[in-house]
């Protein structure tokens, strides 16, 4: 663990045998904004998956992850928009936000969609799985809400933007959903019972341990950037931060 001293954010590495280099991803490294924060991702993603947290304040313990699907860049791109621009406004920030900006630093080095085989948004409900681990972090460090952030190609499934969540169990997904889909002006998508179309979804077993979750696609092809793109997530990101009321 680094505590950066100057600043009050904080970088954790998890060693979930996930690291990689992402400087090596040349479409990703393009487009991420550099600067000293930027550089020390990259630096402790080679050990494993960096979590960010900013804030220190009252309010709701949120989680914003990207990169669950290492091929999907403008997320992950975004991600790191969020946390530079959270790393300079950190005195407006209410609560604590969490940024997880690339889950699998080895998939995102390989723009990969599997890790070790497994499509990661298919097994959180899979003992030992990284997103089933990273549920386990949310439920230690009483995460109150999750944003995670993904890209779908043209003619793929949603293969739109959207904000998809579900009414039940946990209706406040159903809810931050069409929040975020009214703040951002794209779409969303409800389900009525979360795990039935998409059983090992994280966002879905996260409304099934009853932790509000929304899933924020937007549309690219995998694997590249497609004009717009970055903004959309960027956007969905910060919509879900004002539904929190951590951001204003
Ligand atoms: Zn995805």
């Amino acid at each position: 663990m680094i505590v950066n001293s100057a600043d009050a954010y904080e970088i954790h590495t998890i060693k979930w045998n996930t690291h990689g280099d992402i400087s090596k991803n040349k479409i990703l490294y393009k487009n991420i904004p550099k600067s000293t924060l930027t550089t020390k991702i990259i630096k402790e993603s080679k050990k494993g998956t960096v979590i960010l947290k900013f804030g220190n304040k009252k309010g709701k313990k949120t989680l914003i992850v990207a990169g669950v699907h290492g091929n999907e860049l403008s997320s992950q791109v975004a991600a790191f928009k969020l946390v530079n621009k959270l790393k300079t406004n950190e005195k407006k920030l209410k609560g604590i936000v969490y940024v997880i900006p690339v889950l699998v630093p080895k998939s995102t080095q390989n723009s990969q969609r599997f890790f070790k085989g497994y499509n990661l948004n298919k097994v959180a409900n899979k003992k030992g799985s990284v997103t089933y681990e990273l549920i386990k972090k949310i439920k230690k460090y009483k995460i109150d809400a999750v944003g995670d952030f993904h890209c779908s190609r043209p003619g793929g499934v949603p293969g739109k933007d959207v904000a998809l969540g579900t009414y039940s169990p946990c209706k406040k997904s159903g809810e931050m959903a069409i929040a975020i889909s009214k703040m951002t002006r794209l779409s969303y998508i409800n389900e009525k019972y979360a795990a039935v179309s998409y059983p090992g979804a994280l966002e879905d077993n996260l409304n099934l341990n009853m932790i509000p979750a929304v899933t924020c696609e937007v549309k690219t092809p995998h694997g590249t950037i497609a004009k717009g793109s970055v903004s959309k997530s960027y956007n969905m990101m910060i919509a879900f931060l004002k539904f929190n009321k951590q951001w204003s």
